[in-house]
């Protein structure tokens, strides 16, 4: 036997007793699902722990507790257990292929997502269906504008998705955008503006909590504190009007959008405010 098909097989061997996120128990559907430690957190991290106690839904066998769950709870719990199962095996496979670990607050993160665009998904439908227009839909833009110190126009960008996030939730996700972008940009001296004082108050104490928003703004602080030149500041609305109006014109472009020269709705107001 040649040494690489030896590895092959002891890698092999390895996998199937193993558990690759906890590396302590053996590893079948169930144990990945609902008994391993990450798992569980994971669960009680996207509000679902009750569903995983349920004196119902204790099978022996994992594909017999998940077809108890679709018999019995509502097609809205349904949906958040279909994308926390699948976010839990996405995790899985991640670690397992890539040695990547993720956070029980960052597989709830990525079940909300899934959760979001599978919502939103069936919102479209259901609005096609019932012949409601556009406007009807549930849908977040975001409006960033970079400006140098002197207040020329750097870049714009624009982005939209469907979902139902709030809108603190929304503003907060503005904010950790732009300084993605900014990041992507080697900026790092950027002061970053919001009209959302209760984001920008969360941000400089550091506020920690369970909320989607909390998460963001926990996101927001981690990435500050490897940039310590970024800044967050408060302004009133009238002062961000160049963000706002680009927010509402991104739903004439595709959902994400950047450029390099002031777009015509905006000009005057960049010109403006230079004066
Ligand atoms: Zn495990």
């Amino acid at each position: 036997m040649s040494p690489d098909s030896f590895s092959i097989l002891e890698r092999r061997v390895e996998c199937t007793l193993n558990c690759p996120v906890c590396d302590d128990e053996i590893e079948d559907e169930l144990h990945i699902f609902f008994r391993c430690a990450v798992a569980r957190d994971s669960w009680c991290a996207v509000g679902l722990s009750s569903v995983l106690h349920n004196a119902a839904y204790q099978q022996t066998n994992a594909m017999d507790r998940i077809f108890a769950v679709c018999n019995n709870e509502s097609s809205d719990t349904v949906g958040r257990v279909t994308m926390l199962l699948w976010c839990i095996w996405h995790n899985r496979n991640d670690k397992f292929w890539n040695d990547n670990v993720h956070m029980p607050r960052q597989i709830r993160r990525h079940a909300f997502d899934a959760w979001n665009d599978w919502y939103s998904v069936h919102k479209l439908q259901s609005n096609i269906v019932s012949g409601t227009t556009e406007a009807n839909l549930v849908r977040t833009s975001v409006g960033l504008c970079f400006r140098d110190n002197s207040g020329h126009f750097m870049v714009g960008m624009t982005q939209w998705q469907q979902t139902v996030i709030s809108f603190v939730e929304g503003e907060a996700w503005a904010l950790l955008l732009a300084m993605e972008e900014a990041r992507h940009r080697g900026l790092d001296r950027v002061q970053f503006e919001s009209d959302l004082k209760v984001l920008i108050e969360a941000i400089h104490i550091k506020r920690r909590g369970n909320s989607e928003f909390l998460s963001i703004v926990h996101d927001i602080f981690s990435l500050m504190s490897s940039f310590i030149n970024f800044e967050v500041k408060f302004v009133r609305r009238q002062t961000n009007l160049v963000a706002h109006t680009l927010a509402m014109a991104v739903n004439t472009w595709t959902d994400f959008h950047r450029f390099e020269n002031i777009p015509f709705c905006i000009e005057h107001l960049v010109f403006n405010e230079m004066q």
